[in-house]
């Protein structure tokens, strides 16, 4: 699969470096609960797919939400990662404690950024198109300045205008194939800075992701729609794109994605092995039961490296 994608009206290949870089993935969980099924099976494939690679594996705690985040979740979430025989090559990285970064990343976006004076109800009420999650495309009410009397809420991203030829994003995904967005009608100009004064989560993946060199994202599926407004950031900021590769998530019988919202149970950590062989399956791998935690986590990899072999063996 080619990693090059048109944007802003430029072909963007790959530069020749990027492809030798060394392989650097990552989880990045948001601490709004336990580690659950749904997120135990992200946090599997980012974990073996940076095995499979011989690389390195990266956590980082997502709290820059402190609105959502849980006290205690996060020490939780490392303590099971941990037990299950996942663990960080290097320091487990906070989004609370890296505001300069997303601030400095902000003013370098100065010139495509404005501030908006909308409320969520009054974007909602302009209807111009629903997104998954519950989001609204921004109608565009403040690119041309704040209305008068209106007080300064949130700050936006100008994306490329519905007639621009340029508005597409590109890319290709490992597992989902080509993929490709209008950011106009799909997003419309995104929030980088909230009403309540915290960096938006797309801001703030896309700094991080680039600051802690990640070359591969492996996620759940849930974010490969707001993968190209990430990919619209990095080309902004200059930033390398990362590969990504986003796995279905496990879900309940509703067919929604599990999280605490939608009845995800919490993980059985008395039996380790049943817990992990749960996740593996629903990864496509076939555990051999009866192995010890070694076992499981070599025979998992070999299996991950074999199901992914055309994108291991294109790195090498
Ligand atoms: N923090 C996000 C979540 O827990 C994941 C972000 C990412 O992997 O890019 O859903």
């Amino acid at each position: 699969m080619s990693r090059s994608g048109t944007l802003a009206g430029t072909t963007m290949q790959d530069r020749p470096a990027d492809r030798a870089r060394a392989y650097v993935g990552r989880f990045a969980p948001s601490p709004t609960g336990a580690l659950h099924a749904g997120s135990l099976v992200a946090a599997m494939a980012s974990f073996l797919d940076a095995r499979a690679h011989h690389g390195r594996w990266l956590v980082r705690i997502e709290d820059v939400d402190a609105t959502r985040s849980v006290p205690g979740a996060a020490t939780e979430i490392l303590s099971t990662l941990a037990l299950l025989g996942m663990h960080a090559d290097g320091e487990i990285v906070w989004q609370s404690q890296r505001n300069e970064l997303y601030a400095a990343a902000f003013a370098q976006l100065a010139a495509q950024v404005f501030v908006c004076g909308c409320s969520r109800r009054e974007i909602a009420d302009s209807q111009t198109g629903e997104l998954p999650g519950n989001e609204v495309v921004y109608p565009g009410t403040c690119r041309a300045g704040l209305r008068a009397g209106r007080q300064p809420r949130t700050w936006r991203v100008r994306v490329p205008s519905p007639a621009a030829p340029q508005r597409w994003i590109t890319f290709d995904d490992r597992a989902c194939g080509h993929q490709q967005q209008d950011l106009a009608r799909h997003a419309g100009d995104f929030v980088l800075r909230r009403a309540d004064g915290f960096w938006a989560y797309q801001l703030a993946v896309v700094v991080d992701d680039a600051a802690q060199g990640v070359t591969d994202v492996v996620r759940g599926m849930d974010l490969l729609d707001s993968t190209p407004r990430q990919i619209y950031l990095q080309h902004l900021l200059h930033y390398p794109r990362p590969q990504y590769l986003h796995v279905d998530l496990v879900r309940n019988a509703a067919g929604e994605k599990l999280s605490k919202q939608t009845g995800a149970v919490a993980l059985d950590l008395g039996k380790v092995a049943a817990t992990l062989a749960t996740a593996a399956r629903s990864l496509g791998l076939q555990p051999t039961p009866g192995l010890t935690m070694d076992g499981f986590w070599q025979e998992a990899i070999a299996q991950w490296a074999i199901r992914h072999a055309a994108d291991a063996g294109r790195r090498r």
